[in-house]
């Protein structure tokens, strides 16, 4: 039968652990991609994703292997993201799976993420084939760490093979117990078709490219699918699997992962999570879909130049189709004009969106201080949800305002114990409890106020523990917090881009660091340019940018020509990213100067 054959898994780790590094051998031993084709890091194909050595969107591939018992097996292999700020992605993709190979970098251990990443695996009945990577280090403690997944995780790791995914030893071994281990899919190419979509993009040609994993049932190209949730009918026009490219074949059966085309022009009709099915032989019930990615940080994202607006627009559109967890809506700012409000999964999330907005719609953008999602209860009873600090009501009219509080795991070496509580003290932590996983490596478990943890936590916690520290966290409940709106004048003007709500303890620290940030920043004006913080009518902070020195001026565009010529390059150059606040210029660099927060 032919489904014993197949294998459907994906690899799980800790960011670093080596997941990607890992799947490109994988690839290469399965014969799936030539030596000579091989880019490190084969399947983060975003620019980004490789620059930044991240995985952000899950890949699919499936691959080819000849096993020592002389059948060839066929697997799907669905990396995943290793970020704190992308477990959806990494649940959607397990439920696409039977078994998660699970890397364990053999110099460092168990981590927060590798956890938090057993948890959702465990979430979806998977079965768990441990590995101990990067075993060419000459620090690797690969029977300690083995104990380590033990004790910590609770699965017998006594047989976990031993990998250097950098060199490739005991890769075999690996596929070899993936065969063994990972069950082969169930399900029946008789039954009424149900097919999961785990994820999806948009393709020019093709329009809404649909990855799936078929649970019962068949699909090929002229059936007409319907979509569970939505109800749409389409006509399916390809169906194929990726081997990491696109390669169409004749029908997709139960236990089969790959992609299937229907001319959907839009990807909010094929969202993930819904099941497809077919049009005159419906299933009876969908299969269960996800949870819908919950955006736990909003900014506003404006165009650097007003005109650009409808570009904007297009790009983010283009966005969302391929990132389920993005969402975004038209809204207004003095300061900045027309925008839109952006929803993200943390500030990572954030900035990758930005990024690729520059990079690959080559579009300038400003993005407003990020906020978290507070609750304010007003005095006449009712309640609002606040994303965007214009918005918060008079104080006057408020009763009390609730901010989210997360949970948060924190693993790090014993002898940061201390920084790193003084670090979660100063976020406002509230320590619950803490334990010695191993004799050197201590869990501490906080709860902390979202609106800590977003700004630079994660880099803090980073650089205090000389990157050994790891970190995992999610929304537990909203808590009455004394939380203030503060405000950014600048030459006495308010611009709301810059206001922020703040914890009344943080204010001032807060606002004398923004009015600092924004002195170093924005330029030499012909007047003074007072800079300030305020809560209300209240100046909290304030700077002030001095006036231009008539002999400065003639010392600079004095010189010879050509760097008179240069000059004048450099300031037209300068004036694009400039925004104009009243008579105030302020750079686009602004924006992200006062995001840094230590
Ligand atoms: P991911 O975040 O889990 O996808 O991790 P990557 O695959 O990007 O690997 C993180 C870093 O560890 C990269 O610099 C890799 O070159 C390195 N790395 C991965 N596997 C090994 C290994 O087996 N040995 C050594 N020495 N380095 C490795
Ligand atoms: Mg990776």
């Amino acid at each position: 039968h032919y489904q014993k054959n197949i294998r459907n898994f994906s690899i799980i780790a800790h960011i670093d652990h080596g997941k990607s590094t890992l799947a490109d051998r994988i690839l290469e031993k399965t014969g799936c991609v030539a030596k000579r084709d091989m880019k490190e890091q084969f399947l983060d194909n975003m620019d980004l994703e490789r620059e930044r050595g991240i995985t952000i969107k899950l890949q699919t591939s499936r691959l080819l292997y000849k096993a020592k018992d002389g059948q060839e097996y066929i697997f799907n292999l669905i990396d995943t993201p290793g970020h704190v700020d992308f477990t959806y992605e990494v649940s959607r993709s397990l439920a696409a799976c039977e078994g998660a190979v699970l890397v364990v970098d053999a110099t460092q251990g168990v981590e927060a993420q590798t956890l938090a990443n057993v948890y959702l695996a465990l979430d979806e009945d998977l079965e768990i084939l441990p590995c101990l990577n990067k075993i060419d280090l000459p620090s690797s403690r690969p029977d300690e760490v083995k104990q380590e997944i033990e004790d910590v995780i609770g699965i017998d790791a006594s047989e976990a093979p031993l990998v250097s995914a950098k060199e490739g030893t005991g890769v075999e071994d690996l596929l070899e117990k993936i065969v063994e281990v990972v069950p082969a899919p169930s399900g029946n190419p008789e039954g009424k078709l149900k097919a999961l979509i785990f994820d999806s993009y948009y393709d020019n040609y093709k329009g809404v490219v649909i990855y799936a994993r078929i649970f019962d049932g068949i699909v090929k190209a002229g059936d007409t699918i319907r979509l569970m949730n939505t109800g749409k009918k389409y006509e399916v026009t390809e169906v194929g699997t990726y081997s990491p490219g696109p390669v169409p074949c004749n029908e997709l059966k139960a236990g089969e992962v790959g992609y299937i085309c229907a001319s959907i022009k839009q990807v909010r009709d094929a969202r993930v999570g819904d099941t497809v099915t077919l049009d005159n032989d419906p299933a009876d019930a969908p299969l269960p879909g996800y949870k819908k990615a919950q955006s736990m940080v909003y900014c506003g994202i404006y165009p650097a130049e007003g005109e650009k607006y409808e570009n904007v627009k297009d790009a983010l559109e283009k966005l969302q189709v391929n990132d389920a967890a993005f969402n975004f809506e038209p809204e207004t700012s003095q300061a900045l004009g027309f925008g839109f409000r952006c929803g993200f999964l943390g500030l990572l999330h954030m900035e990758i969106i930005v990024e690729r907005l520059e990079r690959e719609f080559d579009l300038g953008v400003i993005t407003t201080s990020p906020s978290v999602i507070y609750k304010v209860i007003k005095n006449d009873g009712t309640e609002m949800m606040v994303q965007n600090p214009s918005n918060l009501p008079e104080p006057t009219l408020v009763k009390q305002i609730e901010e989210p509080i997360v949970k948060a795991d924190i693993m790090i070496p014993k002898e940061y114990v201390g920084n790193i509580m003084e670090l979660c003290q100063e976020r406002r932590g509230k320590m619950i409890h803490m334990e010695y996983i191993t004799e050197n490596r201590v869990q501490l478990h906080y709860e902390m106020p979202l609106n800590e943890v977003i700004y630079d936590f994660f880099d803090a916690l980073k650089s205090k523990t000389r990157g050994y520290g790891s970190l995992d966290y999610e929304f537990i409940r909203y808590e009455p917090s004394k939380l203030v709106k503060m405000d950014i004048l600048l030459n006495k003007e308010l611009v709301d881009a810059f206001s922020m709500i703040v914890h009344e303890s943080k204010a001032q620290a807060r606002g004398k660091f923004v009015c600092e940030k924004l002195k170093e920043v924005i330029p030499m004006h012909q007047f003074e340019v007072p800079i300030q913080a305020a809560i209300g009518q209240k100046v909290i902070a304030r700077t002030t940018v001095r006036a231009y020195r008539k002999d400065v001026i003639a010392k600079c565009y004095g010189g010879d020509i050509s760097r008179k010529k240069k000059l004048l390059e450099k300031q037209k150059e300068g004036k694009k990213r400039m925004r104009q606040f009243g008579k105030v210029e302020v750079p686009q660099e602004a924006f992200t100067a006062v995001l840094k927060y230590d």
